[in-house]
C-alpha cells in the first residue's frame, strides 16, 4: 500500500529551511500533489522513496541514469580513482584519456574541455563562440533550456535585461524563422545554438528536419559563427556520435553532461579544430571541475557506450513501451501524444487542455510503481527489462481506468502559475 508520511514530514521541515520547500525542477511543487520530494536509494532501474515506495523510475535522475542506478563496473571505477584521489591540486592523468576518448567518439570533436553540470558546458560555448567570433549576438531557440544562468534561466526573477542582451529567438525546425534571426543578428552574429532534439517542455517533441540542420550550419559558415549543438540532455542517448550526426551535420561545438559519467558529477564543452584557440583563451575553471573520480567513471561509461548495445536495447524498449500504452489508451478510448525518439519519450493526452487527465493519470502510475512525468520528456535506461516495460503497460491501463472512472476533472489549477492554461496548450 503505497503511503507518503515520512515525505510530508519532511516536506514540512524542508518549508523552514530551504527556500520554497525545494528548487529547480527538482522541486515536485508542479508535479501532482503527492508526487515524493525525497528519496532513499535506487538501484538499476528502480528508485525508492522515503517511505519505501518502490518505482521503475522514467526519470532516470533528470537524465544522467543511462545504465542503471549504483552500475557496478562504472561504480566500481569511480570507488577505485575515489580512494587514490579525487578533488586534487591538479587533474589526474586520466583527464588526458577521457580527452582522447571524448573526440575519438565525436566525429566534429578535437578537443574536449571538462567542467561539472550542463550550465557550465553551455555558458563556455556561448564564451568560446564570443571570443572566437569577437561578435556578441547568440541565435537561440524560442523555448529550449540550456540551463540555470542568468543568460538562460527560463524564470527571469534575479536577473537584469543586459543579462540577455545580445540573443534573438527563432522558431524550432523553422527555417524562415531561423534565417529572419540571424538577418536581425545582422553583422554580429557569434553562434546558433541547437538543441538535439525539440525537448522542451509542455509541447510535443520535434525531431530536426535535415533541412533545419544544414541551414543552421550554411548559415553558420557564411556569417563565420559558430554552430552549437547542447547535447546535454539527449548526447548519447541518440547516437554514439553527436546527436546531430543522426541528420548528418556537424557543429562546431558542442555541450555534454547527464549521461557520460552515469551519474557522477561531470560535464563537458567539445569542439572542431578551428575554436581550439578560443577555447584556449577563456577563463573557465571551477574547483571541482578536475575531480578524478568521475572522470574514472565517465571512461567506465564511454566504454560501455561503445561495446555494449545499449542504444539499440533502449531504442527497442522504448518502442515496445510506446506501443502498448497506445494500445491500453485506446481501450479506455483515450489518444496520447507520444513525440519525439521512443528512448526519450513525451507522453501527453491529447484533448487534454488543463492537463487533467494527464495529471491523473501520473498519479494512478505513481501510486502504483510506475514513475513518469506529465510534462518532460523521459528516459529509457538500459537497465529496464521487457518485464519492467509490461508491467508498466499493465500499470498504464490501471491508471487509465481510474481516469475514464473519474470523469470531468478541472484543469490542474498549479499550472495557471506559468500561463499555460490560458493560452489553450
Ligand atoms: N541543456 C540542456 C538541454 C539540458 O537539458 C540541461 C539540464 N536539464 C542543461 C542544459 C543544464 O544542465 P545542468 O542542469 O546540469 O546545468
Amino acid at each position: 500500500m503505497w503511503t507518503n508520511s515520512v515525505d510530508k514530514a519532511l516536506r514540512e521541515r524542508a518549508e523552514a529551511v530551504i527556500p520554497g520547500g525545494m528548487y529547480g525542477h527538482q522541486s515536485v511543487r508542479l508535479l501532482p500533489d503527492d508526487y515524493p520530494q525525497f528519496f532513499d536509494r535506487a538501484s538499476g532501474a528502480y528508485m525508492w522513496d522515503t517511505d519505501g515506495n518502490r518505482y521503475i523510475d522514467y526519470m532516470c535522475g533528470y537524465g544522467p541514469n543511462l545504465f542503471g542506478y549504483g552500475h557496478e563496473s562504472i561504480d566500481a571505477a569511480y570507488i577505485n580513482q575515489l580512494k587514490k584521489g579525487d578533488t586534487m591540486t591538479g587533474p589526474a592523468g586520466l583527464m588526458v584519456e577521457l580527452a582522447e576518448q571524448m573526440t575519438a567518439m565525436v566525429t566534429h570533436a578535437d578537443w574536449a574541455m571538462f567542467c561539472k553540470n550542463g550550465t557550465d558546458a553551455t555558458t563556455m560555448a556561448m564564451m568560446v563562440a564570443r571570443n572566437f567570433t569577437r561578435k556578441n549576438t547568440i541565435v537561440l531557440a524560442k523555448g529550449a533550456y540550456h540551463g540555470a544562468a542568468p543568460w538562460c534561466t527560463p524564470v527571469r526573477n534575479g536577473t537584469a535585461p543586459s543579462d540577455r542582451a545580445n540573443q534573438v529567438f527563432y522558431t524550432y525546425n523553422d527555417v524562415a524563422s531561423l534565417e529572419e534571426a540571424v538577418r536581425k543578428a545582422g553583422d554580429d552574429l557569434a553562434a546558433i545554438f541547437a538543441s538535439p532534439i525539440k525537448h522542451d517542455t509542455f509541447v510535443d517533441q520535434e525531431d530536426p528536419t535535415a533541412e533545419y540542420a544544414r541551414r543552421a550550419r550554411e548559415l553558420c559558415d557564411e556569417k563565420e559563427a559558430l554552430l552549437i549543438v547542447d547535447d546535454v540532455r539527449a548526447g548519447f542517448r541518440l547516437a554514439r556520435d553527436s546527436s546531430w550526426s543522426r541528420v548528418g551535420v556537424q557543429p562546431d561545438l558542442s555541450s555534454w553532461g547527464k549521461a557520460i559519467a552515469n551519474g557522477h558529477p561531470i560535464s563537458a564543452l567539445l569542439g572542431a579544430e578551428k575554436a581550439r584557440n578560443a577555447a584556449a583563451t577563456i577563463y573557465a575553471t571551477g574547483s571541482f571541475w578536475f575531480s578524478a573520480a568521475p572522470m574514472a567513471a565517465s571512461l567506465e561509461t564511454l566504454r560501455l557506450i561503445r561495446e555494449t548495445d545499449y542504444l539499440e536495447r533502449t531504442q527497442s524498449l522504448g518502442q515496445r513501451l510506446r506501443k502498448g500504452l497506445d494500445e491500453a489508451a485506446s481501450h479506455h478510448g483515450f489518444v496520447l501524444r507520444q513525440t519525439g525518439p521512443a528512448e526519450i519519450p513525451l507522453i501527453m493526452f491529447e484533448d487534454d487542455p488543463g492537463y487533467s487527465k494527464g495529471y491523473a493519470w501520473n498519479d494512478a502510475l505513481m501510486k502504483r510503481g510506475v514513475y513518469f512525468h506529465p510534462w518532460h520528456n523521459m528516459f529509457i535506461c538500459a537497465a529496464m527489462t521487457e518485464e519492467d516495460i509490461d508491467q508498466t503497460i499493465q500499470i498504464a491501463d490501471d491508471s487509465f481506468k481510474v481516469v475514464r472512472e473519474s470523469g470531468a476533472l478541472p484543469p490542474v489549477e498549479k499550472l495557471a502559475i506559468l500561463g499555460l492554461l490560458a493560452d489553450g496548450h
